[in-house]
Parts: structure tokens; C-alpha cells; sequence
């Protein structure tokens, strides 16, 4: 059966179905729409006043290859500048590739690059030396969380570095999903109750970040960076299959296919959560080593660091005494396989 008309231009044929509506797109209408739904993110939510100067968690992977690749097409009509900011976590057969090709982009996109490493700014510690040190302890599982409080400290020290105004991720819309989903699962309302909204904006002189592809599917940022020929990297990292993610992931596509809705209803849910007044964490003070925002003595980043230099790692982090909260943080753009002709369905 020969394509459908394009439903916007009617002049090309289409070459896809839009996963939520079933509208039936031409590769360059659908990824002007795209533009156009995170332009309207940003605008609406007030992400990126004018002047911001944003740096972007550039990883090398699909959603934070789309992410700067869109704000680049939308920077000029939102007078914002961008500055790639990549963390090397120090990830053995992983991160030298990634960061390979967030270097192709920085060339080809002719925008400023900052490397940040693990290793200058946690005095040594890779996430391969963390993964070691957590071996045989219970927790190297629990590689992710670790990794998520330290890389969520180096983008902001990068950012901070280049003189960024503002801090955006490439997060979409199931990874999104995916976390409210294990905060439920966890029981973590405090988590639960703050992660609504589209981002943050910089309590505790932390700079504002936010996450502009948040209502985007995550199967559309596939699509936009095949409609756009974008070069990312696609192997998966070496801890991710142990994270607890990968089971809210599951349980995610089985929720979706019975209810299509399923992602962006759970997005929404945490926008509209509100913790009863005695469920309310107290407000966060200064940690007393770094002066980070942190409910405790110590921030997340500087307990974690205590406990791998103490030679005792924990994750003293989350919920009371107990101090688990494993898998727990949103994962960073994390690369996934490319297209397949399944996923860029044509006619
Ligand atoms: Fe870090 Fe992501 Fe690898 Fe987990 S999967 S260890 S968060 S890079
Ligand atoms: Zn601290």
C-alpha cells in the first residue's frame, strides 16, 4: 500500500506515524514539529530566559545529541548561547568512545566543548575504581547511584567552570516516566514529591537546570535523530544492565502498551503530588563540607566520597537510617541502540 500524504505539508509522502497521535508526518514536517513542541517547552515554562548562557550534559548519546542539536536550531530565536559540557566518569571501553563522539559534535556543530573527569574533581576515583571498591560489599549493584550524585556534582562544577547561567539535560519523557515509577516503587515520597516540573530552579545556589525534551517520547528522539542524520554513540554502559532502572523500564513497556498514555501520565502524576504536611522532608540546609544544598550534614556527593575513602562505600543517602536508596537518581542521557527498521517505521 503506497505511503500516505504528509498530514502537514500534503506535498511528500509520509514516512511515519507519530507514536502518539498517529498522525502521518514527512521527515521534515515531523521534525519541525519536534522543534517546535520544545520550543514551546522552554518558552512556556520559562526554562532559558534571554542571554542565558546554557551548557549542555553532552554524553554522546541519542537524547543529549538531539538536545543540542535542537536548542542549536532554536538558539537564535531564544537569544540563549550553548556550551557542551561532557563528564568523563572514567568508564573503561565506554566513555572514550562517547566522549569520541561528543567531540565529532562539538567540531561539526562549531560549539565550545569542556571535558570534565571524576578523576580531577574527586581526587581519583573513577566509577571503574568506585565499581571495584563496591565489589563484594552489596552495594555493586548500585553502581548508577553512585555515579548519578557524582556526575550530577561534575556537570555543575563544568558548568560553573564555562560560566553557564543555566544547566540543561537531555532527559526525555519515559526517562522521566522511569523515575517516577521507581520512587513509587522505592516508596520515596520526598523524591516523588520533588520531582514534578521541568526542572529545577538552583535552590541553594546551585545553578537552574532543566530538562526541555522532558515530554518528548523517547521513541521521537529516535526518530528526530534519524530524520536529522545525527552521528551518536550507542552502546550501552557496562553497569547500566545491573541498575534497578531496567525494571521500572520493563514494567514501563508493559504499562504502555495496554495504555499508550501510560508515560506522560506518569510525568504529569508528579507534577500534581503533593505530600501530606507530616510526610514533608524538613527543608535542606548547606552540606558542612562543600556548602551544596543537602538534607543532612554532609551533601550526597561528600557522603558518598566519605564513605569510598573511609574504604566503607554506602549510599547514605535518601531514607533515614537506613540510608538506601539504590538506583535512585534520573538517569543522564544514556546512549541506546539506533534506529532499526522497527523503530523508524516507513510505509
Ligand atoms: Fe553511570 Fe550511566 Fe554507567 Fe550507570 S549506566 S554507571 S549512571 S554512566
Ligand atoms: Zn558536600
Amino acid at each position: 500500500m503506497p505511503a500516505p500524504q504528509c498530514a502537514s505539508c500534503n506535498k511528500a509522502r509520509a514516512a511515519l506515524r507519530r507514536p502518539r497521535s498517529g498522525q502521518a508526518l514527512c521527515g521534515a514536517c515531523f521534525c519541525a514539529a519536534f522543534e517546535a513542541e520544545v520550543l514551546h517547552t522552554v518558552v512556556a515554562g520559562r526554562l532559558l530566559p534571554p542571554g542565558a548562557v546554557v551548557a549542555v550534559g553532552a554524553s554522546g548519546g541519542k537524547d543529549s545529541t538531539v538536545l543540542a542539536h535542537v536548542l542549536r536550531e532554536l538558539a537564535p530565536r531564544l537569544d540563549i548561547s550553548l556550551h557542551l559540557v561532557a563528564v568523563d566518569e572514567g568508564i573503561g571501553g565506554y566513555r572514550d568512545a562517547a566522549l569520541a563522539a561528543v567531540r565529532r559534535q562539538a567540531a561539526r556543530w562549531e560549539l565550545p566543548l569542556t571535558v570534565v573527569a571524576y578523576a580531577d574533581l574527586f581526587g581519583g576515583w573513577t566509577m571503574d575504581a568506585v565499581a571495584r571498591s563496591t565489589a563484594g560489599s552489596g552495594r555493586s549493584r548500585s553502581c548508577c547511584t553512585f555515579c548519578g550524585v557524582l556526575r550530577r556534582r561534575a556537570l555543575e562544577e563544568g558548568a560553573r567552570l564555562v560560566g553557564a547561567t543555566h544547566v540543561v539535560t537531555g532527559h526525555n519523557a519515559d526517562d522521566m516516566a522511569e523515575t517516577v515509577l521507581m520512587n513509587f516503587l522505592r516508596g520515596d515520597a520526598g523524591r516523588l514529591a520533588r520531582g514534578g516540573g521541568l526542572g529545577s530552579p538552583g535552590e541553594g545556589g546551585a545553578l537552574p537546570r532543566c530538562r526541555p525534551l522532558q515530554l518528548a517520547s523517547q521513541k521521537e528522539v529516535v526518530l528526530y535523530a534519524h530524520f536529522r542524520r545525527l552521528d551518536y554513540f550507542s552502546e550501552e554502559c557496562v553497569y547500566a544492565p545491573e541498575a534497578f532502572r531496567g525494571h521500572a523500564r520493563d514494567l514501563l513497556k508493559m504499562l504502555e502498551a495496554a495504555r499508550p498514555s501510560a508515560v506522560l501520565d506518569l510525568v504529569h502524576s508528579a507534577e500534581r503530588l503533593a505530600l501530606a504536611p507530616a510526610a514533608r522532608p524538613p527543608p535542606p540546609g548547606a552540606c558542612s563540607r562543600c556548602g551544596a544544598l543537602a538534607s543532612r550534614a554532609l551533601c550526597q556527593a561528600c557522603a558518598l566520597l566519605d564513605g569510598l575513602n573511609r574504604g566503607r562505600p554506602r549510599l547514605a543517602i535518601g531514607k533515614g537510617r537506613r540510608g538506601l536508596d539504590e538506583e535512585g537518581p534520573p538517569r543522564e542521557p544514556q546512549p541506546s541502540r539506533p534506529p532499526t527498521s522497527q523503530s523508524v517505521p516507513d510505509f
